[in-house]
């Protein structure tokens, strides 16, 4: 960190200052001239906020050198993480997945066509919502448990893995039993005390970008789940809150760049939550790899008119299998490995 006094700082501030971080166990790096005094502040200071030196009188400017996450960071590796889904499926590192499936799990059979369908096109991964954090307390609520059941049935028959948002923490031993990687919704990305107890899963967990979280906000979010006890996080740009309101989020996809610089962690892309608008999907799933992505994750359903929630955002089946196919194609055009 370097530190820099006010132009008016006295000596005694400055002595102050740094007699009480040297008696803190830091180095002090004097770099003063003769009008102002600065210095770095030398050690392990990802424990420090910025509030911790401003407490101080005198401080004008604090400048950080290393991020304040460290786990999550790129310092710490140079190769990308890969994340195993189960011993076969992977996520990171080259390995891209497309995670599809409905916003809601609605029943067994529209699991089951759109399970079948993902099937054929050698998608991987499902996703279902069956614990859903809906603005409005009498919007369709999500079946639960129920849910969670159906999706463990339908996938074990088709051989996919599922992914499902967990509502917290009371929650941790049902989804341990049922799904094979959780997601922390966009609402939930700051709620410590559950990245904490997904800390103690060794399950793959996929961590969504808060509503108006910074990028840094969101890899502290991840240095959490990792500090905690659990490296397995896939980080997913889902869009962010904006002024603008033709599109349901703005789809931050320098984020990923962002990302991939910061941290050796794998991000995927939900272009379905960020735009709400299902002929929007497909040309920012292609934009999605273009950047990098490590994945993208897209709502999809049977019949999109009759969808309990997000039917605007969701592609039918047709639209999915064209899809899947066009990013494919794309991937192989730019030569990308898996
Ligand atoms: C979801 O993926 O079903 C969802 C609710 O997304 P988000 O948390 O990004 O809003
Ligand atoms: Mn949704």
């Amino acid at each position: 960190m370097i530190i820099q006094m006010k132009l008016d700082a006295t000596k005694k501030q400055y002595e102050k200052i740094t007699k009480d971080f040297r008696n803190k166990g830091y180095q002090i790096k004097d770099v003063s001239s003769n009008t102002i005094f600065v210095f770095g502040l030398i050690g392990d200071t990802k424990s420090l906020t910025e509030n911790d030196i401003f407490v101080y009188e005198g401080v004008a400017k604090v400048t950080r050198i290393q991020t304040p996450f460290k786990k999550a960071s790129r310092r710490l590796s140079k190769t990308d993480s890969v994340i195993k889904i189960g011993s076969d499926v992977k996520i990171g590192g080259g390995n891209f997945q497309i995670i599809a499936g409905p916003c809601s799990v609605e029943s067994e059979d529209q699991f089951r066509i759109i399970a079948k369908t993902i099937k054929d096109a050698g998608g991987k991964i499902i996703r279902g919502g069956s614990y859903k954090p809906r603005t409005s307390p009498y919007s369709f609520q999500g079946l639960e448990k129920k849910g969670l059941e159906i999706m463990r049935k339908i996938s074990n028959e088709f051989g996919l893995k599922i992914v499902s948002e967990i509502p917290s923490s009371d929650k941790l031993e049902e989804f341990e039993r049922l799904v094979d990687m959780i997601q922390v919704g966009a609402r939930n990305m700051q709620n410590f005390y559950l990245l904490k107890e997904l800390g103690k899963s060794k399950k793959p967990i996929i961590l969504k970008r808060g509503l108006s979280s910074t990028i840094e906000e969101w890899l502290l979010a991840a240095e959490y789940i990792i500090h905690h006890g659990n490296p397995n996080v896939i980080l997913c740009e889902r869009g962010i809150r904006t002024f603008e309101n033709y599109t349901r989020n703005t789809l931050d996809l320098s984020a990923v760049l962002a990302v991939k610089e910061l941290s050796h962690l794998p991000i995927i892309v939900d272009p379905s939550h960020a735009s709400g608008k299902n002929w929007m999907v497909e040309k920012l799933s292609l934009a999605a790899v273009s950047v990098g992505s490590d994945g993208v994750m897209i709502e999809i359903h049977n019949d999109p008119e009759t969808a309990l929630s997000d039917g605007a955002q969701s592609l039918n089946l047709e639209q999915y299998i064209k899809t899947e196919n066009k990013i494919s194609k794309f991937r192989e055009m730019l030569n990308l490995k898996t």
